[in-house]
């Protein structure tokens, strides 16, 4: 028999067994359910997050000639010849970029579908045609033939022109959670008799950064030889930071053992360790011990603060690590400082601390290196960046605290505030977004705004790194889209006295469209969202 790899092997063949994308697939079945099927899908994110296969179950079943809540039957003459369907038309724009071939697909849509209800084209990496052959596209997708249904992937939404994306009904796939990978491979495993240990399990899941493909093309090679799987084995072959240095550290730490956290970090510089992996896994590990200090359940020495502290203080390393020296030097300072007692000002002074070193070392680089090597490309220099990223978050909160004002209502606020109060008690929130919580208070709300206030700038700050992600990870708590903004104590108090002012002086506040930004957007702010996203959703740690 031939040999399927894992990913096709265990490729879901119906809704239920998506692991990992809940709202999509939600939204999706409801659409089936309701007879609400639009004629065209954009699938966005990053690779083996399931784009492709979900397109191709959502295909099987608007074709199933006997759904039955939202799912396909898997009897039916449709769902048995699904895999040889001539109605399904893959397309991989990466080979078939050219406008001839999107030409022939679009006379061919014309044409009434073979067997089933619907035609259905998934055109994978959509973002790799040519100008041309996008004009073609648009014009089938501006009047589509009642039968056609065009579901496009791409893991690069910025490179798919806007007259496509407005016409799209659009799906973000997140990356796998350490959880939901884990659960997978372990199942796997236990379906194709591969032994493995359970720290294994973890390890190839952090290994995978929130691929399923991944994953299971690891585990594939690590099971050819049909030995047991154990994480020294995959450290051997993939050279990587085991979980077992993650906890002995973090124990070190919460022990204050100076010299041994010292001789840990030497030991990874001297192995040449991905101070990324290294950061990634630290995060990971924190998050877990929030947790259980949150749930009653921890029984070492470190306070919530002081973990907090810690998560905070590892995000902005990363934001910071890419221009210096020696990243080892930065962790051990980060580590060091969590020793000492926790006050509220701990952050602000790590970062100051962070920012010393940085600049003493890149005048050491700068002297070291006397002869630059010229860059071919323009960069924009870190400063540049930041300007532009910060010019934008300020004008994006301005822009929020005026709408938010302009709809403001008292029956809003306190129910925003009500489930606040909830949101502290819920343990499906993730923990470093309940975290932003617990340390802060809806002060205004309107029907699609909120502003939210905190003791410490650094939460504040925070916050506001994270917008898109609350909006995401509270959508299901919230009736509407809610779009949240946080000032400091000082400046909510300002805001709320030029209201007053402004609304004596007969000042109407109207609504302005976030669209308005759109060309302040600096394209790294998206990546700075994600690096804030990664400390907040720990399971999904993404880095840059
Ligand atoms: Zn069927």
């Amino acid at each position: 028999m031939e040999y399927k790899v894992l990913y096709r092997k265990y490729r879901p063949n119906c809704f239920k067994n998506i692991v990992g994308q809940d709202y999509t697939v939600k939204m999706l079945q409801n659409a089936i359910i309701h007879n609400k099927i639009a004629h065209s899908y954009l699938f966005t994110g990053p690779r083996g997050t399931g784009k492709t296969s979900t397109a191709k179950v959502f295909a099987k079943t608007i074709n199933c000639q006997n759904i039955q809540n939202g799912e396909a039957c898997g009897k039916c003459s449709s769902c048995l010849a699904f895999e040889q369907s001539p109605d399904i038309i893959e397309i991989d724009a990466a080979s078939n970029n050219g406008v001839d071939d999107i030409r022939e697909l679009i006379n061919n849509v014309k044409i009434a579908p073979t067997e089933g209800k619907y035609k259905i084209y998934i055109i994978d990496e959509v973002h790799m045609m040519t100008s041309s052959a996008f004009n073609a596209l648009l014009l089938t997708l501006e009047e589509p033939p009642a039968h056609a249904i065009f579901i496009m992937a791409t893991t690069n939404v910025e490179s798919v022109p806007i007259t496509i994306l407005s016409r799209c009904q659009r799906f973000n796939f997140k990356k796998f959670s350490i959880e939901d990978l884990t659960k997978q491979i372990r199942y796997v495993c236990d379906q194709e008799s591969i032994s493995i240990t359970d720290d294994a399990v973890l390890e190839i899941a952090y290994l995978s950064e929130g691929g399923m493909r991944d994953a299971l093309s690891l585990l594939d090679q690590l099971a050819s030889n049909g030995e047991e799987i154990t994480v020294d084995k995959i450290l051997t072959n993939y050279g990587s930071i085991s979980m077992k240095f993650i906890r002995d550290l973090i124990h070190n730490v919460e022990n204050k053992e100076a010299s041994l956290v010292h001789q840990a970090l030497l030991e990874l510089q001297n192995t040449s360790s991905d101070y990324k992996i290294f950061i990634k896994k630290m995060i990971q590990e924190l998050s877990e011990i929030a947790v259980s200090i949150v749930s009653g359940t921890y029984e070492g020495k470190f306070s919530y603060e002081q973990v907090k502290d810690l998560i905070f203080s590892f995000n902005e390393c990363l934001n910071k690590i890419n221009i210096h020296v020696n990243p080892f030097v930065l962790i051990e300072v980060l580590l060091f400082d969590s020793f000492s007692e926790k006050n509220e000002k701990n952050v602000d002074n790590y970062l100051e601390n962070v920012d010393k070193i940085l600049h003493k070392e890149e005048k050491i680089e700068k002297n070291s290196n006397p002869v630059q090597e010229i860059s071919t490309e323009p960069e924009m220099s870190v400063n540049e960046t930041n300007e532009n990223e910060n010019d934008y978050l300020n004008k994006l909160i301005q822009l929020r605290v005026n709408n938010c004002f302009t709809e403001a209502k008292k029956e809003a606020l306190l129910k925003a505030q009500s489930i606040w109060n909830t949101l502290v008690q819920d343990d499906a929130i993730k923990p470093a977004i309940k975290a932003l919580i617990i340390d802060s208070t809806v002060v205004a709300a309107s029907d699609n705004y909120c502003i939210l206030t905190a003791k410490l700038d650094s939460t504040v700050h925070l916050l506001n790194k994270s917008l898109e992600s609350l909006t995401e990870e509270l959508q299901s708590y919230f009736a509407n889209t809610i779009h949240f903004v946080a000032l400091s104590e000082k400046d909510w108090k300002f805001e709320k006295q030029e209201y007053v002012k402004n609304i004596k002086n007969g000042q109407k506040y109207s609504l302005i469209s976030e669209g308005t930004l759109d060309d302040l957007k600096p394209k790294v702010y998206s990546e700075i969202e994600d690096i804030a996203t990664n400390v907040f959703n720990r399971d999904k740690i993404e880095l840059v």
